[in-house]
């Protein structure tokens, strides 16, 4: 039986980039929290594969494509891999109930967080989400994942001591 990998489960918005109030549209309003490289940094090296979920109800709005979100997302890994941080998948959802329906990975679902624990054989036991509204503590309490709850945009750095 192979051993099972650990993870640092990320919400986007108010974790990695600037909080914005509402879906973030274009590039130019996505602003990464530049005080989180060397702590992201520091959990990969500590052996945590570092994965992003994030609602992105806005694509089902029609407030932006799946390729303005490909765009940030790029911008994101670009920079955080200038710091020598790689995220090991970014998942989002891309409906909304008023739009779309329901789906089953819509944040406080915990569909987001269980296709990358079946996808990169995580044991949530000894893996974490991070993000800044109640829903994401939710989604990872639904997923077997201990959520931590930040305020928006705080530094992770104040919360390490919630990660073994
Ligand atoms: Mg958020
Ligand atoms: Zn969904």
């Amino acid at each position: 039986m192979s051993e099972k990998n650990k993870a640092v489960f990320l919400d986007r918005d108010g974790v990695l980039n600037q909080e914005m109030g509402d879906y973030v549209c274009k590039l130019e309003d996505f602003h990464v929290l530049e005080h989180n490289f060397g702590t992201l940094k520091e959990l990969q090296d500590r052996g945590y594969l570092l994965i992003v979920a994030t609602n992105q109800g806005g694509i089902a709005k029609s407030w932006y494509t799946e390729d303005q979100l490909a765009e940030m997302h790029a911008h994101l890994k670009k920079l955080y891999a200038e710091h020598g941080v790689e995220f090991t998948d970014i998942y989002y959802c891309p409906h909304h109930p008023n739009f779309t329906g329901d789906c089953d990975c819509r944040k406080p679902k915990p569909g987001l967080l269980l296709r990358g624990i079946a996808a990169y054989n995580i044991d949530p036991a000894q893996s974490y989400f991070i993000g800044d509204r109640e829903r994401d503590v939710e989604a990872g309490t639904a997923a077997g994942v201990k959520g931590i709850l930040i305020n928006s945009d705080q530094p992770i750095s104040e919360v390490l001591d919630q990660i073994a």
